[in-house]
């Protein structure tokens, strides 16, 4: 193993991958020498370098020879940084360390007088899992500047509006595919490795544009010299990843749902097929709205964006599931969508047409001839005493026999009703 990720982890902010404008900011800043200002509060996603930036802020804070803002990465502070040696930068992790005792105890030890005049540097991982009392604790020491913090949080919106009015907040994001293509071609070419850009393109999409990820495939890939495309897709399992796409644009067919399912609760546990499958099932829904989407493999087919959407939360509220559970929640919306159309096909008729049932009276009950045609799915027409029967993809209809008109239905009201005429043949389409 040569340690890709280390070894190509930006050392400066030049070489962070995009977040150009938290870049240009935090540059000038060091180029004023006001970087210490503030303390800083970076939000964004698990893997996108909020820790490396701080590092990076951290080296630039007290660097001995900055170079047009950047940190020089051989002094002797920049270096203590690089090696987790420095006694003026601390690192902690907020999700085993952010109870208030552990807080109060971290500020106690610091030597709050400071180093060389300036403060300590405090970078706290995972900072939304500070409990408010920490945050409160943390916010004397913020607002007297005895200490400069930098947090680092998946979720901003944890932090307390208090502490973060005091912070200079940052939204720090992925790198896009192509720059990350680029970074890893560039890793690639230094290291002799042979993988095409297809192949790094396929990396890119299969870690979520993380690029400690990236660097890790790369890095256990090139031990066994694998550099072709098929090699990338065992590494991820990417066979699994198209079962699911393939369930997700088949999710008005009940058989390609169960047999995608047997096949992945052969070697995937329910857990894994759960997430993947709300990635997917979200970004089929993100699609039919032209929003840019994530999931590796191609969805396409039929799917109902509502029957996507449905499914998707069904699964989320989910602890735990077992593969029937799964199935369960797969299976059940298309049976609500069928049965919503047969009620829709019953309540619909034209009123002139009903029989009047008066028991007081022994009049006889009109006889209704010529039963009105009130819906037609793919040419079929369907009038009041018929009934959809089929779930196979195709439409058949059946005569009712053992169901009555029932008179005090309520009348069909399309904004209650899960999926419009329209949606529902398009479901039906092969
Ligand atoms: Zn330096």
């Amino acid at each position: 193993m040569k340690h890709l990720d280390l070894k190509y982890r930006p050392k400066k902010f030049g070489e962070v991958l995009g977040n150009f404008g938290p870049k240009k900011t935090l540059l000038n800043l060091s180029l004023r020498k006001k970087l210490l200002k503030n303390s800083l509060l970076f939000g964004g996603t698990r893997g996108c370098g909020k820790t490396t930036l701080a590092r990076i802020v951290a080296k630039a804070s007290y660097c001995d020879n900055l170079q047009e803002g950047e940190p020089c990465c051989v002094c002797s502070f920049c270096l203590s940084i690089e090696e987790a040696s420095s006694e003026s930068y601390l690192e902690f992790d907020a999700a085993t360390q952010g109870t208030v005792e552990r807080i109060r105890s971290i500020l106690d030890d610091l030597d709050l007088g400071s180093i060389n005049s300036k403060p300590i540097i405090l970078v706290l991982d995972e900072a939304q899992r500070l409990s408010p009392a920490a945050q409160d604790a943390l916010l004397k020491s913020i607002e007297e500047r005895k200490i400069f913090v930098i947090m680092c949080t998946t979720e901003p919106g944890k932090i307390r509006d208090s502490v973060k009015s005091r912070m200079w907040e940052f939204s720090i994001s992925q790198p896009s595919n192509g720059e990350l293509v680029t970074w890893m071609r560039d890793i690639s070419e230094k290291e002799g490795f042979e993988f095409d850009i297809e192949s790094l393109a396929l990396i890119s999409k299969m870690t979520d544009s993380c690029p400690r990820e990236c660097a890790k495939a790369l890095d256990i890939l090139s031990l066994n010299e694998y550099y072709d495309i098929d090699a990338v897709k065992s590494y991820f399992d990417f066979d699994f990843y198209e079962s699911v796409a393939n369930l997700v644009s088949n999710l008005d067919k009940p058989q390609t749902v169960l047999h995608e399912i047997e096949s992945l609760s052969d070697s995937k546990s329910p857990n894994w097929v759960k997430d993947k499958l709300i990635f997917a099932l979200m970004d089929a829904v993100k699609m039919k709205y032209d929003v840019p989407t994530k999931f590796p493999c191609k969805i396409s087919g039929s799917y109902d964006a509502n029957l996507a959407l449905n499914v998707a939360s069904r699964l989320v509220i989910l602890d735990r599931p077992t593969f029937p559970e799964i199935e369960a929640v797969l299976i059940e919306p298309v049976a609500v969508l069928v049965s919503s159309v047969v009620q829709t096909i019953l309540v619909e008729k034209p009123k002139e047409h009903l029989p009047i049932l008066d028991i007081g009276k022994e009049e006889k009950i009109p006889e209704v001839k010529d039963v009105p045609k009130i819906m037609t799915i793919d040419g079929i027409s369907f009038s009041t005493n018929e009934r959809l029967t089929s779930l196979d993809g195709k439409i058949k209809k059946t005569e009712i026999v053992d169901r009555p008109v029932i008179l005090n239905e309520q009348p069909f009201d399309a904004r209650h009703a899960p999926i419009s005429e329209e949606d529902f043949k398009k479901a039906f389409k092969n």
